[in-house]
């Protein structure tokens, strides 16, 4: 196969900072405080210092965001998205860096950050670059919120911080943005094309830390509006933390998507969109097909087939251009989903692992599968965050639906079916935020993404996003447009 891809250029710019950092506040690095390490998933070896956030920290990063708001959301549409369209250029440009630092600080394939991670991050600030300019018309009376506090997860740093960053920046407001504690450095390196795009200090500051950091920016009363992905748990406690501020929020949860295959589906590619749909980003996505559900009159050859492609995939070095499944974000993350696999078993679930090589050394799994589950299983209801599909059959459409929608979560569902007819009825009966039909995983910039029930509230791209950044305000005289 072809060589692995060069850890060099991410060792290069991690040594040009002596790995270690401090914050990135009002355009300019922090002095680093007490630090925490960030390692490598695939062999454990420490990448970085980085600094633990403080609650003097949080506040410093919040007067440089308020300070910057007046001027950054009197800025037209026009000039606005100019700058978010040089930061698209400059992600696209340092493209390979920061596939080859996201790899090496989280764990996913080469070509998942390569491919998918960055190019995606790219789209989404070319995709707000253009709202940017449509908002005057589109939007006359909404203004933005102020300072957004945004706190995300490790499993796309780079792209929930696009996510995140791109729309509230589109709006008129400027941010504080924690990374998760394992995945700083892509956010970190972020920090850098800010400042190479020339962006007004203070619109966007990083804080990096853990999760009392968090809850300093949560708890923070001068911040407008709180955006958070994560854990179901983490968000109840935020929802609960800002209950009775005057706080906008949105929470982007956890998820337990049923991926339905119906008897006359297209097997084979069936099973290639499950391969996507639990084993990209090593299970690591919060709308990932977890939980098949195949009909029962094909339930032995299509688990027979899955089976067998399970012991074709390529456990191994995130680096190498031809392995499928890397690391798990870190050791304890593989503890936990370690814990539900005996869990599952232990409730009488019936355990398979493909014969194939897994690296020593780093926070590798197999890829999982359990089948014989039940509805009352932990693993059938759990969200477990790691490369492990948990199967049930089902008899009819109606069994499906019923089977798919029993969860406390409602982020995204899978239909395989050749009866559009089908397809057609039962999609809208799902109760998720997004329903894929003979495909997985599509995700598009232009499209509000986002959960029902425990998976939260609040839409992130598309026109929701963009409204979810913005408050609405009649004013009386509209602003003339003014082109810059
Ligand atoms: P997590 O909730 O543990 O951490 C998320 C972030 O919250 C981190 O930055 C963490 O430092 C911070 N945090 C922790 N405690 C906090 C507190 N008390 N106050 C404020 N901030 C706090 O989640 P995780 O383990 O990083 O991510 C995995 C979860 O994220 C999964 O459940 C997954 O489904 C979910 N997720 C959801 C989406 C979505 O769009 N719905 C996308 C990606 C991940």
């Amino acid at each position: 196969g072809p060589a692995p891809e060069s850890a060099d250029v991410a060792l290069a710019w991690l040594a040009a900072h002596d790995n270690t950092f401090g914050h990135f506040i009002n355009g300019a690095w922090t002095k680093p405080g007490k630090t925490f390490a960030s390692e490598n998933p695939a062999n454990g070896k420490k990448l970085a210092d980085v600094t633990d956030g403080t609650a003097a920290d949080v506040d410093a990063a919040v007067k440089a965001a308020r300070a910057a708001f007046p001027k950054w959301s009197a800025l037209s549409g026009y000039q606005r998205g100019k700058y978010l369209y040089a930061i698209a250029r400059l992600i696209q440009k340092h493209s390979r860096l920061f596939a080859v630092l996201e790899t090496m600080d989280n764990g996913k394939p080469i070509r998942e950050s390569r491919d998918v991670d960055i190019p995606l991050v790219a789209r989404h600030f070319y995709h707000h670059a253009g709202w940017a300019q449509h908002l005057e018309r589109e939007f006359p009376e909404h203004v933005p919120y102020g300072v957004c506090g945004q706190i995300i997860p490790w499993n796309f740093p780079l792209l929930m911080l696009a996510w995140k960053i791109a729309p509230a920046l589109a709006a008129g407001n400027t941010v504080v943005l924690k990374p998760a504690e394992f995945t700083s450095l892509t956010a970190l390196l972020f920090a850098e094309i800010c400042d190479k795009a020339h962006l007004p200090k203070g619109v966007v500051n990083i804080v990096t830390g853990e999760g009392d950091t968090g809850a300093a920016i949560t708890g923070h009363p001068d911040i407008d509006k709180i955006a958070f992905t994560g854990s179901t748990e983490v968000g109840k406690i935020i929802r609960r933390a800002t209950a009775g501020t005057g706080k906008g929020l949105s929470l982007e949860l956890g998820g337990k998507s049923p991926y339905i295959v119906f008897d006359d589906a297209d097997i084979d590619s069936a099973i290639e969109g499950l391969v996507d749909a639990i084993w990209f980003n090593q299970g690591q996505v919060c709308c990932a097909g977890s939980r098949l559900l195949v009909q029962e009159s094909i339930e032995e050859r299509f688990i027979e087939k899955l089976k067998k492609r399970m012991s074709t995939l390529r456990v191994g070095d995130p680096l190498d251009k031809a392995v499928d499944i890397g690391a798990l974000v870190a050791p304890v993350q593989v503890e936990r989903v370690r814990d539900l696999v005996k869990k599952g078993v232990a409730e009488g679930g019936q355990l398979y692992e493909p014969d194939i090589d897994v690296p020593g050394g780093g926070c590798f799994i197999k890829p999982t599968l359990i089948t014989n589950v039940s509805t009352a299983n932990t693993v059938a209801n759990e969200e477990i965050f790691g490369p492990v599909l948990v199967e049930m059959s089902f008899r009819t459409p109606e069994e499906a639906v019923a089977l798919a929608n029993n969860t406390r979560y409602g982020l995204a569902a899978t239909i395989w079916t050749e009866n559009v007819n089908l397809a057609l009825d039962i999609a809208p009966k799902l109760k998720a935020g997004v329903v894929w039909i003979n495909s997985t995983n599509n995700f598009d910039a232009a499209v509000g993404f986002g959960g029902y029930k425990e998976s939260g509230f609040g839409r992130e791209g598309g026109k929701e996003g963009m409204v979810s950044y913005l408050k609405a305000k009649w004013e009386k005289e509209l602003k003339p447009f003014v082109a810059a």
